[in-house]
Protein backbone atom coordinates (compact mmCIF):
# COMPACT_ATOMS: atom_id res chain seq x y z
CA UNK A 1 0.00 0.00 0.00
CA UNK A 2 1.14 3.31 -0.93
CA UNK A 3 2.26 5.68 1.92
CA UNK A 4 1.83 2.51 4.59
CA UNK A 5 3.83 4.27 6.90
CA UNK A 6 2.57 7.22 7.62
CA UNK A 7 -0.96 5.91 7.50
CA UNK A 8 0.56 3.37 10.88
CA UNK A 9 1.54 6.60 12.32
CA UNK A 10 -1.20 8.74 12.17
CA UNK A 11 -3.61 5.12 12.96
CA UNK A 12 -1.31 5.06 16.64
CA UNK A 13 -1.45 8.60 16.76
CA UNK A 14 -5.19 8.36 16.93
CA UNK A 15 -4.87 5.35 18.82
CA UNK A 16 -2.96 7.46 21.37
CA UNK A 17 -5.23 10.18 21.54
CA UNK A 18 -8.33 8.08 22.26
CA UNK A 19 -6.53 7.22 25.37
CA UNK A 20 -4.81 4.03 24.48
CA UNK A 21 -1.58 4.17 26.83
CA UNK A 22 0.23 0.45 26.76
CA UNK A 23 2.82 0.79 24.67
CA UNK A 24 3.49 -2.75 24.08
CA UNK A 25 -0.03 -3.11 22.41
CA UNK A 26 0.27 0.18 20.40
CA UNK A 27 3.83 -1.42 18.78
CA UNK A 28 2.15 -4.42 18.11
CA UNK A 29 -0.72 -2.44 16.24
CA UNK A 30 2.06 0.02 14.56
CA UNK A 31 3.66 -3.65 13.04
CA UNK A 32 0.69 -6.15 12.66
CA UNK A 33 -0.57 -5.30 8.80
CA UNK A 34 -4.22 -4.65 9.26
CA UNK A 35 -4.85 -4.23 5.70
CA UNK A 36 -4.70 -8.10 5.37
CA UNK A 37 -7.17 -9.02 7.12
CA UNK A 38 -9.75 -7.26 5.10
CA UNK A 39 -10.96 -7.65 1.88
CA UNK A 40 -9.09 -6.50 -1.13
CA UNK A 41 -11.57 -3.85 -1.84
CA UNK A 42 -11.44 -2.01 1.44
CA UNK A 43 -8.20 -2.40 2.01
CA UNK A 44 -7.73 2.07 1.56
CA UNK A 45 -10.12 2.08 4.49
CA UNK A 46 -7.80 -0.37 6.71
CA UNK A 47 -6.32 2.19 8.81
CA UNK A 48 -9.09 4.35 9.24
CA UNK A 49 -10.97 3.83 12.99
CA UNK A 50 -14.10 2.53 11.75
CA UNK A 51 -15.60 -0.82 12.40
CA UNK A 52 -15.71 -2.59 8.74
CA UNK A 53 -17.42 -5.94 6.81
CA UNK A 54 -15.29 -8.74 7.04
CA UNK A 55 -18.08 -11.20 4.86
CA UNK A 56 -20.94 -13.17 6.30
CA UNK A 57 -22.47 -10.36 7.93
CA UNK A 58 -19.84 -10.16 10.76
CA UNK A 59 -17.60 -6.81 11.30
CA UNK A 60 -13.64 -6.47 12.31
CA UNK A 61 -13.97 -4.61 15.37
CA UNK A 62 -13.21 -0.99 15.10
CA UNK A 63 -9.21 -0.41 16.02
CA UNK A 64 -9.61 1.73 19.19
CA UNK A 65 -12.35 -1.52 20.56
CA UNK A 66 -9.49 -3.91 19.80
CA UNK A 67 -7.08 -1.77 21.24
CA UNK A 68 -8.78 -0.89 24.27
CA UNK A 69 -9.85 -4.91 24.69
CA UNK A 70 -5.99 -5.67 24.16
CA UNK A 71 -5.66 -3.32 27.03
CA UNK A 72 -8.18 -4.31 29.82
CA UNK A 73 -6.80 -8.00 29.00
CA UNK A 74 -3.04 -7.20 29.89
CA UNK A 75 -1.76 -8.56 33.19
CA UNK A 76 1.93 -8.17 33.23
CA UNK A 77 2.52 -11.55 35.16
CA UNK A 78 -0.10 -13.50 33.84
CA UNK A 79 0.10 -13.61 29.92
CA UNK A 80 -0.22 -17.79 29.93
CA UNK A 81 -3.26 -18.76 28.22
CA UNK A 82 -5.91 -17.12 26.45
CA UNK A 83 -8.87 -18.24 24.95
CA UNK A 84 -11.17 -15.72 22.42
CA UNK A 85 -14.64 -16.31 21.18
CA UNK A 86 -15.33 -15.52 17.71
CA UNK A 87 -12.15 -15.80 15.50
CA UNK A 88 -13.84 -13.35 12.91
CA UNK A 89 -11.25 -12.42 10.75
CA UNK A 90 -8.54 -13.16 13.22
CA UNK A 91 -6.88 -9.50 13.51
CA UNK A 92 -7.44 -9.71 17.49
CA UNK A 93 -6.48 -13.01 17.46
CA UNK A 94 -2.92 -11.99 15.73
CA UNK A 95 -2.46 -9.17 18.94
CA UNK A 96 -3.18 -11.70 21.12
CA UNK A 97 -0.71 -13.92 19.62
CA UNK A 98 1.91 -11.23 20.61
CA UNK A 99 1.15 -11.14 24.18
CA UNK A 100 0.43 -14.67 25.03
CA UNK A 101 2.30 -17.54 25.08
CA UNK A 102 -0.81 -19.31 23.69
CA UNK A 103 -3.93 -18.83 21.61
CA UNK A 104 -7.19 -20.91 21.12
CA UNK A 105 -9.44 -19.02 19.20
CA UNK A 106 -13.59 -20.52 18.23
CA UNK A 107 -15.25 -19.23 15.30
CA UNK A 108 -18.95 -20.46 14.35
CA UNK A 109 -19.02 -19.56 11.19
CA UNK A 110 -16.94 -22.13 8.94
CA UNK A 111 -15.83 -19.90 5.75
CA UNK A 112 -14.48 -17.36 8.30
CA UNK A 113 -12.89 -19.80 10.55
CA UNK A 114 -11.00 -21.55 7.38
CA UNK A 115 -10.49 -17.74 5.72
CA UNK A 116 -8.98 -16.68 9.27
CA UNK A 117 -6.59 -20.02 9.31
CA UNK A 118 -5.42 -18.78 6.01
CA UNK A 119 -4.23 -15.08 6.65
CA UNK A 120 -2.54 -16.11 10.10
CA UNK A 121 -0.97 -19.06 8.56
CA UNK A 122 0.83 -16.13 5.91
CA UNK A 123 1.96 -14.48 9.29
CA UNK A 124 3.42 -17.32 10.75
CA UNK A 125 2.24 -17.34 13.94
CA UNK A 126 3.03 -20.61 15.96
CA UNK A 127 0.71 -20.32 19.22
CA UNK A 128 -2.61 -20.24 17.69
CA UNK A 129 -4.82 -23.01 17.89
CA UNK A 130 -8.08 -22.09 15.44
CA UNK A 131 -11.19 -24.16 16.12
CA UNK A 132 -14.43 -24.53 14.32
CA UNK A 133 -16.94 -24.62 16.64
CA UNK A 134 -19.67 -23.18 19.04
CA UNK A 135 -18.00 -21.27 21.65
CA UNK A 136 -20.33 -21.37 24.37
CA UNK A 137 -18.35 -24.98 25.09
CA UNK A 138 -15.19 -23.43 24.94
CA UNK A 139 -12.24 -25.37 24.78
CA UNK A 140 -12.50 -28.73 26.84
CA UNK A 141 -9.03 -30.14 25.65
CA UNK A 142 -7.54 -27.59 27.44
CA UNK A 143 -9.33 -26.96 30.99
CA UNK A 144 -8.37 -23.60 32.41
CA UNK A 145 -7.19 -20.56 30.89
CA UNK A 146 -5.77 -17.37 32.53
CA UNK A 147 -7.47 -15.20 30.50
CA UNK A 148 -11.04 -15.19 28.03
CA UNK A 149 -12.28 -12.47 25.47
CA UNK A 150 -15.14 -12.81 23.22
CA UNK A 151 -15.77 -10.51 20.80
CA UNK A 152 -19.31 -11.15 19.83
CA UNK A 153 -22.15 -10.69 22.97
CA UNK A 154 -23.87 -12.92 24.74
CA UNK A 155 -27.15 -12.22 26.75
CA UNK A 156 -25.57 -13.75 30.14
CA UNK A 157 -21.99 -14.80 30.78
CA UNK A 158 -22.14 -17.96 29.70
CA UNK A 159 -21.36 -21.00 32.40
CA UNK A 160 -18.91 -23.33 30.60
CA UNK A 161 -16.28 -20.49 29.63
CA UNK A 162 -16.51 -19.19 33.88
CA UNK A 163 -15.83 -23.25 34.49
CA UNK A 164 -12.95 -22.52 32.38
CA UNK A 165 -11.32 -19.75 33.70
CA UNK A 166 -8.58 -20.25 36.16
CA UNK A 167 -8.66 -18.61 39.68
CA UNK A 168 -7.44 -15.21 39.32
CA UNK A 169 -8.07 -15.33 35.65
CA UNK A 170 -10.14 -12.45 33.66
CA UNK A 171 -12.76 -12.60 31.27
CA UNK A 172 -13.46 -9.48 29.32
CA UNK A 173 -16.87 -9.76 27.44
CA UNK A 174 -19.47 -7.24 25.60
CA UNK A 175 -22.94 -8.37 27.62
CA UNK A 176 -26.31 -7.60 26.60
CA UNK A 177 -28.55 -5.19 29.20
CA UNK A 178 -31.80 -3.77 28.94
CA UNK A 179 -31.51 -3.07 25.02
CA UNK A 180 -28.00 -2.00 25.25
CA UNK A 181 -25.11 -3.49 26.07
CA UNK A 182 -21.64 -3.03 28.41
CA UNK A 183 -18.31 -3.98 27.81
CA UNK A 184 -17.35 -6.21 31.45
CA UNK A 185 -13.85 -7.18 32.97
CA UNK A 186 -14.66 -9.97 35.35
CA UNK A 187 -12.29 -11.62 37.41
CA UNK A 188 -12.49 -14.96 39.11
CA UNK A 189 -11.31 -15.09 42.59
CA UNK A 190 -11.49 -17.86 45.81
CA UNK A 191 -14.29 -15.75 47.04
CA UNK A 192 -16.47 -15.33 43.72
CA UNK A 193 -16.61 -12.90 40.47
CA UNK A 194 -16.05 -9.32 40.72
CA UNK A 195 -17.50 -7.68 37.67
CA UNK A 196 -15.72 -4.21 36.50
CA UNK A 197 -18.14 -2.33 34.01
CA UNK A 198 -16.07 -0.50 31.27
CA UNK A 199 -17.91 0.91 28.48
CA UNK A 200 -20.85 1.36 26.69
CA UNK A 201 -20.02 -0.80 22.94
CA UNK A 202 -21.68 -2.78 20.47
CA UNK A 203 -20.89 -5.74 18.85
CA UNK A 204 -22.74 -8.21 17.26
CA UNK A 205 -24.89 -10.69 19.03
CA UNK A 206 -23.23 -14.44 20.53
CA UNK A 207 -25.26 -17.06 18.48
CA UNK A 208 -25.73 -20.93 19.34
CA UNK A 209 -25.07 -23.61 17.19
CA UNK A 210 -22.04 -24.05 14.18
CA UNK A 211 -22.59 -22.98 10.68
N1 LIG B 1 -12.39 -10.19 16.73
C1 LIG B 1 -13.10 -10.33 15.49
C2 LIG B 1 -14.50 -9.83 15.65
C3 LIG B 1 -15.44 -10.48 14.72
S1 LIG B 1 -17.12 -10.19 15.06
C4 LIG B 1 -12.35 -9.63 14.39
O1 LIG B 1 -11.47 -8.82 14.71
O2 LIG B 1 -12.61 -9.86 13.22
C5 LIG B 1 -17.52 -11.50 16.17
C6 LIG B 1 -17.38 -12.90 15.65
O3 LIG B 1 -17.98 -13.77 16.63
C7 LIG B 1 -18.12 -13.19 14.33
O4 LIG B 1 -17.20 -13.69 13.41
C8 LIG B 1 -19.15 -14.25 14.74
O5 LIG B 1 -19.40 -15.21 13.73
C9 LIG B 1 -18.52 -14.88 15.95
N2 LIG B 1 -19.45 -15.58 16.85
C10 LIG B 1 -20.73 -15.26 17.21
N3 LIG B 1 -21.25 -16.18 18.04
C11 LIG B 1 -20.27 -17.13 18.23
C12 LIG B 1 -20.20 -18.35 18.97
N4 LIG B 1 -21.23 -18.82 19.69
N5 LIG B 1 -19.04 -19.05 18.94
C13 LIG B 1 -17.98 -18.62 18.20
N6 LIG B 1 -18.00 -17.49 17.45
C14 LIG B 1 -19.12 -16.75 17.47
Amino acid sequence: MKNNKNFRSKFIDSLRHQGIKNELILEILATLPREIFIEPALRTRAYDQDALPIGCNQTISSPYIVAKMSEIIYERDNMGSVLEIGTGCGYQTAILSSLFDSVVSIERIEALHVRAKKTLASLNLKNITLIHGDGHEGYSEQNYFDAIILTAAPVKVPDKLLDQLNENGRMILPLHVDGSQKLYRLKKTKNGIHKKDIDDVRFVPMLEGKV
